[in-house]
């Protein structure tokens, strides 16, 4: 059976939930449901998605949770301890993030160390050092590899800008049926590409993946992190990343790989 990645949330921070308003155009704040046992990331929206998507029992099978970085549209220790009354999970997250949950009943911490392949369950992952820093020497996002029990492996690189040289260095090893990419400044130029990615780098990273074959044949690449403000239409976005065999993520779309 395929693998399976529901983006449960593909917006930027500056996706208000409280300034959405009927029928206006939304995006939650990322985060993706990986054969439905997998939380990447668990911010405050995550159950805004569990109650609209018409499944209350969308979280009952997630038996780790991964957070890539402590920025509050990606970890919310109020949505993780609310999982956690439902049944217990393992989570990788960095220390600052564990320390800010008030009550770990039913959360088990389960480190990755940079670059090590460590196994969770029948999960294998790899964290790589992302370009985007959290205010702090070595407290950078962490993008992953994660091998699927299948054998079939994801790349997450949500946020960061380029791939770092390490972390380029350690996928040009593998081959990826399935890589995520941060776009969250759309066509804009501007000092956000020092820690987010624009269209532009987006198509010349896929480019070079799919060159030096980091992409495995028949894989396939999504865009996600969009911004509110700067890539506000889906239609266009869509259009533009498709142009190169991009897909554009949108709240909800599902993608096997
Ligand atoms: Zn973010
Ligand atoms: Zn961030």
């Amino acid at each position: 059976m395929a693998n399976k990645i529901l983006f449960l949330g593909t917006g930027a921070n500056d996706w208000l939930i409280e300034k959405r308003m009927p029928g206006m155009y939304f995006r939650r704040y990322t985060a993706a449901l990986v054969n439905g046992e997998v939380l990447i990331d668990c911010g405050p929206h995550i159950y805004d998605y569990v109650e609209e998507c018409g499944d209350p029992h969308l979280l009952d099978n997630v038996k780790l949770v991964v957070i890539t970085h402590r920025h509050s549209d990606h970890f919310s220790s109020a949505s993780l301890m609310r999982l956690a009354r439902n049944h217990g999970f393992d989570l990788v997250c960095d220390d600052f993030c564990f320390e800010q949950i008030p009550d770990k009943t039913g959360i088990n911490r389960v480190q990755v160390p940079l670059y090590k392949k460590t196994a969770i369950g029948e999960y294998k992952f790899i964290a790589l050092p992302a370009n985007h820093d959290v205010r702090g020497a070595g407290k950078d996002a962490r993008h992953f590899i994660i091998s699927m029990p299948d054998g079939k492996e994801l790349y997450y690189g949500l946020d960061g800008t380029w791939f770092t040289t390490s972390e380029w260095l350690v996928l040009k090893k593998h081959k990826c049926d399935l890589m995520v990419f941060d776009c969250t400044i759309g066509s804009k130029k501007d000092a956000r590409v020092f820690e987010h990615n624009n269209v532009s780098m987006v198509r010349m990273m896929a480019k070079q993946v799919r060159k030096k074959d980091v992409l495995a044949p028949g894989g396939k690449i999504v865009a996600s992190h969009f911004s509110r403000k700067l890539m506000p239409s889906h239609f266009n976005t869509k259009l533009w990343l498709g142009l190169f065999g991009i897909k554009a993520a949108e709240d909800g779309m599902e993608i096997e790989f």
